[in-house]
């Protein structure tokens, strides 16, 4: 059977050896309609906000949409991403018999809990936050004898989301009962360093469980045995002026998000480092920066330095600007603001893709632009993402049923799936606090 894993890595393997031609590239993504920025209108009477709550749809409405207003763009946003939740809910849990295939946040039904703990926020719905609890609980019965450790693929995703949507519902026994389950997970020997598969996304488990339920939940005594680890190996494959860090993942030395630097960089930074370790990551994302491709792209890996393909949030420049953000911040090096600035415009013209998803998809790459504004205050970043959930917003169901946009293969999970376009849109309400899912903290 092809798992998970083997079928990312195929996809993966096969668009690196393809040729690429300028055709087949443009075919990976729609050029980008939108202009380059739009003020919000003002509605100056309650008439001219309820035209802007109901504008209806027609040739122009794309651009309708964009030049509306926050509250009632984030309304119609939010109304949008409540149906979804609940065709959602519908096709993963009610419709399965409550049945879980599979259990991960990925692909599978912890999306849906990790959706509806989102709905939970926005909302303030508690039969959002009580079926989550009792989807997590389906998944920790299914994932119990699972090797995989991490959150996005792995037991440490539900063991953490168990215990936070507990705390949230004030139910002691089993924020308890998940603690102690997460304490029982065991790293196996040959784990990768990676974030969906290995050690980093382990930890990044351990950094939600302490944002949410406290510094030192996850004491760091324990995290450490982990980061040394992480630390040994990437320098074992790294070169000390070059790139001090350098990580495998099936033979290959991946730089995004998913399976290599980007991702491993992203965690290690939330991590407590001594100051060695600190430069090491430094140098590494520098290395990653010098060698870029010439269009401010990222390479899929350390050999891929051809094909500039790629701009998605596993591969390519969305999930690498997401940790230059956050190496912006750490480092307060105005490199790491430039180039994270550049990717950013990597996504603008190329990110639109012809798939909805999270993980490589139009709805993961909208969130570089929220991350931008955050980092900078910058509204051209909040009007770029408002630009692709706009774009998702008035065209996704149509592209989707015509055939134009891929809707993934688990069509309503969160990374893959219009689970995503869901989260992006309850996201959009509130975009200063917006977070990508499983990446930002
Ligand atoms: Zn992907």
């Amino acid at each position: 059977m092809v798992t998970h894993v083997m079928r990312l890595k195929i996809k993966t393997a096969t668009v690196l050896r393809s040729s690429l031609t300028p055709e087949a590239m443009s075919n990976r993504f729609f050029p980008n309609p939108m202009p380059e920025f739009i003020p919000e209108s003002t509605p100056s009477t309650q008439q001219e906000l309820q035209e802007a709550v109901t504008v209806t749809t027609g040739g122009d409405s794309l651009l309708n949409l964009l030049a509306m207003p926050h509250a009632p763009l984030s309304q119609r946003l939010k109304r949008a991403a409540l149906d979804l939740k609940e065709t959602i809910v519908m096709e993963t849990w009610g419709l399965t018999g409550q049945r879980v295939g599979d259990f991960t946040l990925y692909c599978g039904l912890l999306g849906t809990a990790f959706l509806l703990l989102k709905s939970y926020h926005v909302t303030c719905n508690t039969n959002d936050l009580a079926l989550c609890s009792q989807i997590v609980k389906s998944c920790d019965a299914a994932s119990l004898s699972s090797r995989d450790v991490t959150f996005i693929c792995g037991r440490a995703g539900v063991c953490a989301l168990g215990a936070v949507a507990a705390k949230h519902a004030g139910d002691d026994e089993s924020l308890r009962y998940y603690l102690a389950q997460f304490q029982q997970i065991k790293l196996p020997k040959d784990l990768p360093d990676e974030l969906l598969y290995g050690k980093g996304g382990f930890l990044w488990a351990c950094l939600f469980l302490n944002k949410h339920l406290g510094q030192g939940t996850v004491p760091s005594s324990y995290t450490a045995t982990v980061v040394d680890e992480i630390i040994k190996n990437g320098r074992a494959l790294g070169q000390k002026r070059k790139c001090p860090l350098m990580f495998e993942w099936y033979g290959e030395k991946y730089w995004g998000a998913a399976h290599g630097l980007a991702g491993i960089m992203n965690v290690l930074m939330d991590m407590e480092l001594k100051p060695d370790e600190l430069e090491d990551v430094r140098g590494t994302l520098k290395y990653m920066i010098h060698n870029r491709f010439p269009s401010g792209n990222y390479p899929a890996s350390d050999k891929d330095k051809k094909s500039d393909v790629l701009v998605h949030w596993c591969h390519g420049a969305p999930g690498m600007a997401l940790t230059l953000v956050k190496a912006a911040k750490v480092f307060g090096d105005k490199e790491f603001l430039d180039a994270a600035m550049e990717a950013g415009e990597v996504v603008w013209s190329r990110g639109l893709l012809k798939r909805v998803g999270i993980c490589h998809g139009i709805s993961g790459n909208a969130y570089v632009f929220l991350s931008l504004y955050q980092l900078t205050g910058n509204t051209k970043y909040l009007y770029r993402a408002k630009a692709f959930a706009c774009f998702l917003l008035d065209g996704a169901h149509n592209l989707i049923s015509g055939g134009e946009m891929h809707g993934g293969d688990s069509p309503h999970s969160l990374f893959e799936g219009v689970g995503g376009m869901a989260y992006l849109f309850l996201d959009m309400v509130n975009p200063s606090q917006s977070k990508f899912p499983a990446y930002e903290l």
